[in-house]
């Protein structure tokens, strides 16, 4: 059977990584990072496709309940926690690293390289040679890159082609139940809470514990709160770290300046519900995750293709990046079969199916964030504003 490269050992390349391995291609996935990845152990919301490998693929039958937890309600409270409206919605809550941990646990570890960075690739006629940053080459059929909103592939293919800053970043907390009032834990027992602010909104939910743990009490509570930052210097100087080190999308735990940090805090106890308010005043050491658009116009290079965030880096609203990157993966493998095995046919087919998807989600949650943090017009309740890759709720 042919031989797949991975560059990316993310969300999207395990997906990738795994979903061939299953149909019998020969794979082995390349990560830039030295360790297993840490950084992003904070909440997301998770559409069916991002846990279908466990649901429908190879991994077992109780994964799901191992890795997501459901709440039925959205709420949304004002500043002195009155319910301004309720819907009963069911989603999915997990945290990045509870997902990303159960793909990794799947794949086996001798294929999976760590400290393997791809600094480049040269293509035959119909193979690939991969090339990692210690001098290795590694020879395949085709190569996957799923390196992620920088991509070095990306840059190669499609010089230029950029994330652009969306003006706003989201600041994530995560808080331990047992830290919180039982009147907070009452509010959080089931519904994902939202509150809609000035030109700005922060929803919190609940996710399973590290030890993938998903009883309330023992849960862990997760903000997610969009506040703008114009690129006039502000921007740049948020994202420069305790050190003065400038960052380009992320700012850890522990590396936001304490002015930022304060005049957060400050407008936290000022502005926010008493259950929200809470769970954001209690984590001292919040990360920040910047905001970005990005679109390509082409996705498969001959036997080279990029996806997931590589490709279109979407607004966080619609909790689709990481559904985005498994749909890629899903699609590819749905077209290797349709295909009979034919790479070059099955990258014509998986293409422009892939750009489209990735198109309208980009559209869509560009859309949603200009509504809330550009025209302030996002209102408690409003029917339009649901996760979903395809369409609301899927
Ligand atoms: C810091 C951060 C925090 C996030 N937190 C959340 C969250 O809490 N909730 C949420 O819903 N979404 C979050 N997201 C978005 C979500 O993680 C992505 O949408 C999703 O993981 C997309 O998966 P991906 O595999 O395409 O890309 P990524 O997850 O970005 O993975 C890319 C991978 O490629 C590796 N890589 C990069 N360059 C190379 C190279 N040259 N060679 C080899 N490997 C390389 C990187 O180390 C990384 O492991 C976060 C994103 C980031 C960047």
């Amino acid at each position: 059977m042919s031989r797949v490269l991975v560059a990316g050992g993310s969300i999207g390349g395990l997906t990738a990584g795994l979903l061939l391995r299953d149909l019998g291609y020969d794979v082995e996935i390349f990560e830039r990072s030295s360790a297993e990845l840490q950084e992003r152990g904070t909440g997301i919301v998770v559409l069916p496709i991002t846990e279908q490998y466990f649901t429908q693929g190879g991994g077992d039958a109780d994964a799901e309940r191992r890795v997501s937890l459901e709440l039925s309600d959205w709420t949304y409270v004002d500043r002195d926690g009155v319910i301004l409206a309720s819907d009963e919605d069911h989603f999915r809550f997990s945290g990045w690293s509870t997902i990303y941990q159960a793909l990794l646990a799947s794949f086996e570890s001798q294929r999976y390289h760590l400290d393997a960075e791809m600094v480049g690739f040269d293509q035959t006629d119909d193979g690939v040679v991969l090339r990692l940053a210690d001098g290795r080459e590694v020879e395949g059929d085709v190569l996957v890159c799923a390196d992620g909103l920088g991509s070095t592939a990306r840059s190669i293919l499609l010089p230029g082609i950029e994330p652009e800053y969306a003006g706003y970043v989201a600041w994530r907390a995560v808080t331990p139940e047992t830290e919180l009032s039982e009147e907070a834990l009452g509010y959080l027992a089931d519904a994902m809470l939202y509150q809609v602010l000035d030109h700005s909104h922060i929803l919190v939910y609940a996710i399973p514990n590290s030890d993938g743990d998903t009883a309330p009490g023992r849960r862990i509570i997760n903000s997610v709160w969009y506040r703008n930052y114009p690129d006039d210097g502000t921007f740049a100087a948020l994202m420069t770290d305790v050190d003065g080190r400038r960052r380009s999308g992320t700012m850890p735990p522990g590396s936001i300046r304490a002015e930022f940090l304060d005049e957060m805090f400050e407008t936290a106890a000022a502005l926010l519900a008493p259950p929200i308010r809470e769970v954001v005043l209690q984590c001292r050491e919040p990360l920040i995750q910047a905001i970005f658009d990005l679109e390509v116009p082409q996705m498969v290079f001959g036997r080279v293709l990029i996806l997931g965030d590589a490709a279109f880096g979407l607004r966080p609203h619609v909790a689709a990046g990481q559904a985005k990157a498994c749909a890629d993966a899903w699609a590819l493998r749905d077209a290797l079969i349709e295909s009979d095995h034919d790479i070059d046919r099955a990258l014509d087919l998986w293409e422009p199916r892939q750009l489209d998807l990735g198109r309208s989600a980009v559209a869509n949650t560009r859309g949603m964030g200009e509504r809330s943090q550009v025209e302030g017009t996002m209102y408690p309740g409003d029917p339009s504003w649901k996760f979903g890759l395809w369409e609301a709720g899927n």
